[in-house]
């Protein structure tokens, strides 16, 4: 197991009720106990060894939901209570089934009454992608699929929400050692499809409207490969590993990380004044592949910068959102392209944030995501930079990272 695959399994252990102690990704007596006891619970054997048997017990709960076949006498009722789960829960995922006529012998999909989405945990692609298999179970309404894949072929999930004419992009993790945005994205998609299952309001705005005026555009991830290189780092045996540590300057610790696997800076590859920042690339000391800063061959030579440009080119955004970490703060111009209309936007952003508005300067003024999109566009982008302290921030910042954000995710689709 990964140092993150403890972690999850710890976290998970302890919103069941076991006492796997801290949630520390190391695998010790306690964690061990804790597992024993969930098997003993579970009638299998209890060795603490988390094989392919435990595991199949630990998934469902992992991925939120369980399936159930009806019984004779079943009730949504007495399922949601087995399940310690609402029939609400039960009903919203499952659109067809009619509460007093349920079919003996059908196959439902049950929800566990516990949210989905950790923001304990070191937020890998394996966790992101159990979150959005689960959350499509819940909430059915959730539109998944992929604008691409990466270099190493993980998805580029693309989550959208909302049926509206206004259509809106938000983007997390393009830099590698920031996934602490990635788990943002997905606690608010997460407690957005709650607030419009129940026909309810977050932050006191209805999700119904939201959904009626705009459509949320989501991809949490883009850079998945270099998400799980600054978490778990790279095994010896993978045939990157000599590649990767020579670009690390020697090191095996992959912490500063930022690129993605190819060594290329993500949040450096688009086309808005790419030229221009070779040049500085030089006077950087940059000369090609490394943990950040290296802008790539040519403007959208990666996989993942190509996909989101591509995506945002089939698209007609009327804002866009890149999250990255630090400083609390939000850029909003690009050479004076940006639309008049950015300042006041990003006014409200800052005042619903506490963040502050900033230009960028040394590197950040070049090649950018939003750069790109606002040169490209002439419409409002920004560049959220949460959270405060080193990348990578720890993710006991999670909490008042969201808290600064939630609200801004809101008005982003309305303003
Ligand atoms: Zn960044």
């Amino acid at each position: 197991m990964r140092g993150s695959d403890v972690a999850e399994l710890q976290s998970i252990l302890q919103l069941i009720g076991y006492r796997p102690g801290a949630i520390d990704g190391i695998f010790g007596n306690q964690t061990e106990e804790a597992v024993k006891a969930f098997q003993r619970n579970n009638a299998l054997t209890a060795d603490g060894i988390v094989g392919p048997a435990t595991y199949a017990k630990l998934e469902p709960i992992l991925l939120g939901y369980d399936l159930y076949t009806i019984k004779k006498g079943d009730t949504l009722f007495n399922i949601a209570q087995q399940y310690h789960t609402t029939v609400y829960a039960i009903t919203t995922a499952n659109p067809d089934i009619n509460p007093f006529f349920l079919n003996v012998g059908e196959e439902i999909i049950v929800p566990y009454g516990i949210d989905l989405v950790q923001t304990n945990i070191p937020y890998t692609y394996d966790v992101m992608e159990k979150d959005i298999r689960g959350l499509q179970m819940r909430y059915p309404f959730l539109e998944v699929s992929t604008i691409g894949q990466s270099a190493e072929g993980r998805n580029l999930y693309l989550i959208k929400l909302g049926s509206g004419p206004r259509e809106v992009f938000y983007n997390a993790s393009h830099h590698a050692n920031e996934w602490i945005t990635s788990p943002v994205l997905m606690k608010w998609v997460e407690n957005f499809s709650k607030a419009f299952a129940r026909d309810g309001t977050m932050r006191g705005y209805p999700a119904r409207t939201i959904w009626e005026q705009a459509t949320i555009y989501i991809v949490p991830m883009v850079n998945p490969d270099g998400v799980e290189l600054v978490i778990n780092g790279v095994s010896a045996e993978n045939t990157r590993y000599r590649q990767l540590v020579e670009w690390n300057n020697g090191n095996t610790d992959f912490s500063n990380w930022k690129a993605n696997i190819r060594g290329v800076d993500l949040n450096r590859n688009y086309d808005a004044s790419w030229e221009e920042y070779k040049e500085v690339e030089s006077l950087l000391g940059i000369d090609g592949p490394g943990p950040y800063l290296y802008g790539g061959p040519y403007p959208e030579s990666e996989p993942e910068s190509k996909a989101v440009a591509d995506f945002t080119r089939s698209r007609n955004f009327r804002l866009v959102l890149a999250y990255h970490t630090q400083g609390e703060v939000i850029f909003w111009n690009y050479r004076n392209l940006q639309p008049p209309e950015a300042l006041r936007i990003g006014e409200i952003f800052a005042s619903v944030s506490g963040y502050s508005l900033d230009e960028p300067v040394g590197p950040a003024l070049y090649a950018g995501y939003k750069d790109w999109f606002i040169k490209e566009y002439r419409k409002p982008g920004y560049t959220i930079e949460v959270g405060r302290g080193v990348n990578p921030l720890p993710i006991s910042q999670f909490d008042k990272i969201y808290e600064d954000n939630e609200e801004l995710l809101l008005l982003a689709a309305l303003v």
